[in-house]
This record gives C-alpha cells, sequence and structure tokens, in this order.
C-alpha cells in the first residue's frame, strides 16, 4: 500500500517534471532594453547560449519570439515593465509560457520592423546575449540624418544656378566665435582678404562614443563614459548650429549601440567636412589626466598609449553587440574605409593641434600634441577626423570635473573655438577641391 503511494507521488512529479527547470537549462540573468529611433534593440543575457526562434505579423504588426529551456520567470517579466512608452518600435510587450520549457515574447509594434535576431558570446562583463534588434522598415520622416541630406541636395541645386555665390557685404573673414570675448586669447588676425570666405553649408558630425549596451569606461564614482559624452556632444551641437553656416549630424542622440563603421557611414552620407568623436576613456594609471587629441594613423601608432587607446576604442563594437552576419556583407566598405589617404590624416592632424591648443587653455593636457593610431571610427577616407578625449574618467579629480556643468561648458567652448579656428582657416575642404 505504502509503495503504491510512493509509485503515484512519483507519477506525479514526472508529470509535472517538464515544468521545472532542468539543471542544463539556460538561467536569465539580466534583460534589457535600448529604445532609439534608429532600432529599438532587447537584450536577454544569459548563463548559457539561448536557442530562439522567431517571425513577424502584419496587421496587426508583431514580432514573435520563442525561446527554449525558459521559464515564465520574473527576470522574464522585467521586461514588459522596461518597455516604455516612448519607445518608437514598441508599442506593448507580453510574455508567456508558450509550450513546457518554451517561453513565448510578443512584441506589439508601432510600425512594421525587420527584425536581426542574433547570439552574442561572452565578452567583457557580459555573458551570453540574445539580440533582438527592430530595426523601422521605413527612416522616420524627421530624421535628422535625411533632412541634412536634402538640405545638402537643395543646396547643391541652388549653387547649379548660382556658380559664383556674391561675397556677403561684411565680407567677415571667419565665422564668428560667439563667446570668444572669453578666450583667453584670438587666434591672430589674418591679413585682409587672405582667408577665404565659408559661402556654404558646413557639416560637422559629431561622435559621441559608445552607447546602450557598451557604456564606455566607468568612473570610481559611477559616472559613464557613454552618459558623460553624449551630454558634451550635445551641447557642442547647440553651440555650433549658433553659426549661421554649421549644421551639426549626431552619430547617436541617445542611449543606444552604434557600430564604428554605422558612424562613419553616417558622416559621409551627409557629405560631413569634419569627424569629430568624443570620448572620456580609463587610463592604465588612475592618475593619468589631461585632454588628448587622437588622428588616424597609416602606421605604426605614435606611442605605445595611443595604439593601447585604439585597441580599447575598436573593441567597442564587441562589447555593444554588433551582428556579425550582418557585417559580414559589408566587406566593400570596410576595403573602402582601409583607403585613408595621407592628404586626409594631414588634414586631421591640423584639425586635432587647432583643438587641442584650445583645450589646453582649459585645463591640462596629456600629451601637448595630437597622437596617432589606427582607430576605426577615424577612418573615413575623405573627411577630416578626429578623437577627443576629454578627460580621463578613471581619474577621481577629472572624473568630478566632467560632472560639473561648468566644466562641461568650458569643454564645449574650447572644442568649438578649435573646430572654428580650423574651418576658418582651411575652407577649402574636400568638396570644394573636387568642385574646381
Ligand atoms: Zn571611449
Amino acid at each position: 500500500m505504502k509503495r503504491r503511494e510512493l509509485l503515484l507521488y512519483v507519477g506525479a512529479s514526472s508529470w509535472a517534471l517538464p515544468l521545472l527547470a532542468r539543471p542544463d537549462d539556460p538561467s536569465l540573468v539580466a534583460v534589457r532594453v535600448w529604445p532609439a529611433k534608429d532600432y529599438t534593440r532587447v537584450t536577454l543575457e544569459s548563463d548559457k547560449a539561448l536557442v530562439a526562434r522567431h517571425f513577424i505579423t502584419e496587421a496587426p504588426e508583431r514580432l514573435v519570439v520563442d525561446i527554449d529551456g525558459l521559464d515564465l520567470s520574473p527576470r522574464l517579466k522585467e521586461l514588459v515593465a522596461k518597455t516604455q512608452p516612448e519607445d518608437p518600435n514598441i508599442a506593448a510587450v507580453r510574455v508567456g509560457q508558450y509550450q513546457p520549457r518554451v517561453v513565448r515574447i510578443v512584441f506589439d509594434l508601432k510600425q512594421a520592423i525587420a527584425p536581426q535576431v542574433f547570439t552574442l558570446s561572452p565578452v567583457a562583463a557580459y555573458q551570453h546575449r540574445l539580440v533582438l534588434d527592430l530595426y523601422p522598415k521605413a527612416p522616420a520622416v524627421d530624421d535628422p540624418l535625411l533632412a541634412l541630406v536634402l538640405e545638402r541636395e537643395r543646396e547643391a541645386q541652388g549653387q547649379a544656378q548660382v556658380p559664383a555665390p556674391p561675397p556677403a557685404p561684411s565680407s567677415t573673414p571667419a565665422p564668428p566665435v560667439a563667446g570668444a570675448s572669453s578666450a583667453p586669447s584670438p587666434a591672430p588676425a589674418p591679413k585682409p582678404g587672405a582667408r577665404p570666405k565659408i559661402d556654404r553649408l558646413i557639416v560637422v558630425a559629431l561622435d559621441p562614443g559608445h552607447g546602450g549596451e557598451d557604456p564606455g569606461a566607468i568612473g570610481p564614482s559611477g559616472l559613464r563614459e557613454k552618459d558623460v559624452v553624449l551630454a558634451v556632444a550635445r551641447q557642442l551641437r547647440d553651440r555650433l548650429e549658433q553659426e549661421p553656416r554649421l549644421r551639426v549630424l549626431m552619430t547617436r542622440d541617445g542611449d543606444f549601440f552604434v557600430p564604428l563603421q554605422e558612424r562613419v557611414r553616417k558622416a559621409r552620407k551627409v557629405g560631413a567636412d569634419l569627424f569629430v568623436s568624443i570620448h572620456a576613456d580609463a587610463f592604465l594609471r588612475p592618475q593619468a589626466r589631461g585632454a588628448s587629441v587622437f588622428a588616424l594613423s597609416d602606421g605604426a601608432a605614435s606611442s605605445a598609449a595611443a595604439r593601447w587607446m585604439a585597441q580599447k576604442e575598436n573593441a567597442a563594437d564587441a562589447v555593444g553587440g554588433l551582428n556579425n552576419v550582418a557585417v559580414k556583407d559589408s566587406t566593400v566598405l570596410r576595403t573602402l574605409l582601409d583607403m585613408s589617404t595621407t592628404a586626409q590624416i594631414k588634414d586631421s592632424l591640423a584639425l586635432g593641434s587647432d583643438v587641442l591648443g584650445q583645450l589646453g587653455k582649459v585645463g591640462k593636457l596629456h600629451k601637448p600634441r595630437v597622437e596617432q593610431a589606427g582607430f576605426a571610427v577615424l577612418k573615413a577616407p575623405d573627411v577630416p577626423s578626429i578623437l577627443v578625449e576629454t578627460a580621463f574618467i578613471s581619474n577621481p579629480e577629472e572624473e568630478q570635473k566632467l560632472r560639473d556643468p561648468a566644466y562641461q561648458r568650458q569643454l564645449v567652448d574650447a572644442i568649438a573655438r578649435g573646430l572654428l579656428r580650423y574651418l576658418g582657416r582651411r575652407p577649402a575642404l574636400k568638396r570644394e577641391r573636387n568642385a574646381t
């Protein structure tokens, strides 16, 4: 009798078994959502690789993802709370136990999307990641990149009708530098007429480093590089757009991952005249301090530290979560990006020293000259490109300064002065060289 009861008990429990986690089942360690206009990313991080299938439906637009070996855990349910009403792509999320040991996630979408679903092996602080990238099928109508491209086209048409624009009545030799009165020492006045006017739109690509899954460096008290460089870049954009002839393209204007190559592609798409990547990295020694400016090198790095810094920056794609399958299609672009010319590097060095000169007036410099190394993000073949390390976030004092809005403003003013100085002295930018 007792034995039969025991058998019954065992029988019941084996019935229930499929719903219980098996020792080799993966378990979720985190779920993250990165909403952005460009795309929304959902990351499921787990201790073992996840196996998922997905499909989309139209009318209503939905993305459905089934994941094997998972139970409907509280962690998975966090996904619902982490989806924000402002998300440009996701309207709502539902999770359910679709089958024993298979969970189903249903994303109700705000618009048609082309999803990319892929897995990433453990890297840096991350374990296994299952990544769901929700790309809008149609780019947003108010996409700033598109708006800039259109403005460029209108301008090109206007110039075709009027080949030689008349000189501005004031014949101002350089764009005015707002706030220049506070500049400690203004640039030496050029000979009258020696400085050509800027009589067309200048587009500056501002590239706040890192973002999304890639926090960049983290300061001793927790300040994240991705946040502070975005804040600085936004202020710099506002500052530069006070100049009537300047337009700014932000390679990212939110907290999401942008691959290094994509940053370069965006800049080239709008025909950017300058590319400025903004960072605040950690260094090997916490005592390291001061701003530095980097340009591309066509050979060896200018120092071991510069090489180390470039290697670290170039690893951003792995941490941020690059879809390697999608990247295999872009070999052509990669080849193109390896063709950066000596002229580009020479222009970048000139731009870099103008910016470095101004940064030296507001704080310490790490190195008195522009350093060079093989930064992937500086490889636009025809665009003078620099990477500004505003400070070392790993230095506790500099981390405090980076937090300080007043110091951020000083940084922004210095970088803006450097850029305007360069533009004032060297308006013979690439497109004009080609046009003549
Ligand atoms: Zn960085």
